[in-house]
């Protein structure tokens, strides 16, 4: 058949074009990265609708993240398709097209105003919760209770139905209960909420159901080794009439456990869908021969997953490289380095993409990156790692040292020393009635306990000290004299349980030295926040410039040149995986190796594997998953 699709310049193998053109009834495409799954999804897509003739509005793509989304809409407008088709299709992320469905039938309901959008309106309610039955922040981290309790949600097991197997589990399973009660009492709803609610109005309103029905035949889901019960379930019930459900994906890619991800959804769909024609892709077209036989070399040590045979279709006179910086600074400065060099032979900025396992390991490069003229954009949700609760409390001794009354750096700080923050009030009172500083009044302080008084006339006197010494010695300072080692042992954990307060403060140190003056270094600090803050939810994703992203943001995206941060035990994999394979369980350490895996196949000409000796001040040593690499 004469075919448009080859016309415009797109060709497909055979299996590709066999998943392009079965367009009716359930479909799973099961392949390895870059063999065009994704492309497959935008082609068959094009194809229904100019071959075929489908109603683009009866058309529903579903992806990941929101730059999968966008990623996919920019590759449907290579097809030349009319601008009208292009907007009649419906394409986006899970959360987006389930909270437009409940928007628009429940709309006071899910008003956004109601949304919890940040975590901190999270911890608040589950602080409230928490007082309730006297559990403490302090022995029982609310982040992770929150992680939990969304893995419940997300795998639809209601509060009630929670069968705790440890005495962790039970309490967290009264916090999701009064946390769920509370939200309901004041009409909240968080991201997680979207999903159940979406699931529950479409399974309790036939009408509603079979409206869709009439509009939607055909769903196209990327990604699919990464859909969890309550999307699972929802598909199932919005395609129900036609079954005419594509899969796509690639268990080796699954990230998501932690979200109650599950990949058995996509290597059972020919059980649910027993009439499925199954198709896989062989051919990598993304990435030249070595960087495909390395990720090979690494993701075959994964017990548990379905073994591919995958070929790269194109040779590259690069091998991917390991380089071994002495730490994250010299790795920064060694990327920047060499990112240059390639601009200058003609590279174009947007060809980079730097990847790492969390935010707080993209501090050093962000601020080497930010000191170069080189065009970046971090896309994120985080916080700048100045304002992590261990840092942002060291800071506020060293605030406060050059301005008495800076209340930010107060409240900071009496957080720091587990003061009431109704003892704020009176600091501010005492400070109004006797005309000194916030920092002269902490001292006056009467109306707390004897031990924490002594210790305020104490510190009073040191901030005067500290504004007249190095950045570095006022930090050890406040570490030897304020007894800021055991803030951390109490507190260094919570908020962020992926990395280690008392690492952040290594790296403040890191910084630190750096800069003569706190005043400097201070100005410093607010600059890098400004800059986090700047780049937060940033979506402008296709301008020119160096993308430095998480791994787990990195997934179906493809760059000329990649770097891959901090391939070393404890960051890739994560200590949290590590911690449980001593334990016996190797499925965190699975999801791990899987990361990695994504980290490399995103890759198309060059991949650069950055080893360092150190990490976060500490010895580091050569990632389990690469060690048999480096001969
Ligand atoms: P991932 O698992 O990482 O999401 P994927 O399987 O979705 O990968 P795509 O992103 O669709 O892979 O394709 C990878 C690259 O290979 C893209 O640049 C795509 O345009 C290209 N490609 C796919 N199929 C072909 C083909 N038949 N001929 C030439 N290039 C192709
Ligand atoms: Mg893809």
């Amino acid at each position: 058949t004469s075919y448009t699709i080859e016309e415009s310049s797109l060709q497909l193998d055979a299996a590709q074009y066999e998943a392009v053109t079965t367009t009716e009834g359930p479909l799973l495409i099961l392949a390895g990265a870059g063999s065009g799954k994704t492309r497959v999804l935008t082609a068959r897509t094009a194809y229904m609708v100019q071959e075929k003739g489908i109603d683009p509005k009866s058309i529903m793509l579903v992806t990941f993240t929101a730059k999968a989304a966008r990623e996919m809409k920019e590759r449907l407008q290579r097809f030349q398709l009319p601008q009208a088709i292009l907007h009649a299709l419906l394409v986006g992320t899970f959360h987006s097209i389930f909270y437009r469905i409940l928007i628009h039938h429940e709309p006071e309901r899910w008003s956004s105003q109601y949304l919890l959008k940040y975590d901190w309106q999270i911890d608040r309610i589950l602080k409230e919760a928490g007082a309730e039955i006297g559990i403490d922040e302090k022995e029982f981290p609310y982040d992770q209770a929150m992680q939990q309790i969304s893995y419940w949600k997300n795998t639809l097991t209601h509060y009630d139905t929670v069968k705790p197997s440890n005495p962790w589990e039970d309490k967290a399973q009264y916090l999701y209960k009064r946390y769920e009660q509370i939200k309901q009492e004041r009409s909240l709803f968080d991201f997680d909420d979207m999903l159940y609610g979406c699931y529950e109005l479409l399974r309790t309103n036939e009408d509603l159901l079979s409206r869709y029905h009439n509009r939607f035949r055909y769903f196209l889901i990327d990604e699919f080794q990464d859909v969890n019960k309550v999307q699972y379930k929802i598909m199932q019930l919005l395609s129900r009439h036609t079954n005419n459900i594509c899969a796509v994906g690639d268990d080796d890619q699954s990230i998501y456990a932690f979200r109650g991800s599950d990949p058995s959804f996509i290597l059972h769909f020919d059980k649910d869908y027993p009439e499925a024609k199954v198709v896989t892709l062989n051919q990598n077209y993304r990435s030249s021969h070595s960087i495909v036989t390395v990720a090979n070399k690494i993701i075959r040590f994964n017990k548990n997953r379905r073994p591919k045979k995958m070929q790269a279709q194109f040779q590259s006179p690069f091998v991917p490289s390991f380089f071994f910086p002495y730490d994250e600074e010299e790795e920064a400065t060694m990327i920047v380095t060499d990112i240059k060099e390639k601009i200058q032979k003609g590279a174009n900025p947007s060809d980079f993409a730097i990847l790492y396992r969390t935010h707080v390991a993209s501090r050093a490069i962000f601020e080497r990156l930010s000191q170069s003229a080189l065009p970046f954009i971090m896309e994120h949700d985080a916080d700048s790692f100045y304002q992590r609760r261990v840092t942002k409390s060291l800071l506020a001794y060293l605030r406060l040292a050059m301005n008495e009354d800076d209340v930010g750096a107060i409240r900071d700080l009496m957080g720091a020393l587990f003061l009431k923050q109704s003892a704020l009030q009176d600091v501010k009172a005492i400070s109004i009635l006797q005309d000194c500083t916030l920092v002269s009044a902490l001292g006056k302080l009467t109306n707390i306990q004897s031990f924490q008084q002594k210790k305020l006339q104490k510190i009073v006197p040191l901030f005067r000290t500290l504004r007249h010494i190095e950045p570095l010695a006022a930090i050890e300072m406040i570490e030897r004299e304020m007894g800021f080692s055991d803030y951390i042992k109490k507190r260094g954990n919570e908020g962020n349980a992926m990395e280690k307060g008392s690492d952040d403060v290594r790296d403040l140190k890191v910084v630190a030295r750096k800069f003569v003056s706190v005043r400097d270094f201070l100005a410093h600090v607010d600059h890098m926040i400004a800059m986090n803050d700047e780049m937060k939810h940033l979506s402008k994703t296709y301008q020119d410039a160096i993308q430095l992203l998480t791994i787990h943001r990195s997934k179906g995206l493809e760059y000329k040149h990649v770097y891959l941060l901090g391939a070393v035990d404890g960051s890739l994999p994560h200590d949290f995986a590590l911690d449980a394979f001593r334990e016996g369980d190797s499925t965190p350490l699975e999801e791990e190796r899987r990361l990695i895996y994504v980290a490399i196949t995103r890759a198309q000409e060059t991949l650069y594997v950055s080893v360092p000796s150190m990490r976060r001040g500490r010895t580091a040593y050569p990632s389990r998953f690469i060690k048999h690499l480096l001969q």
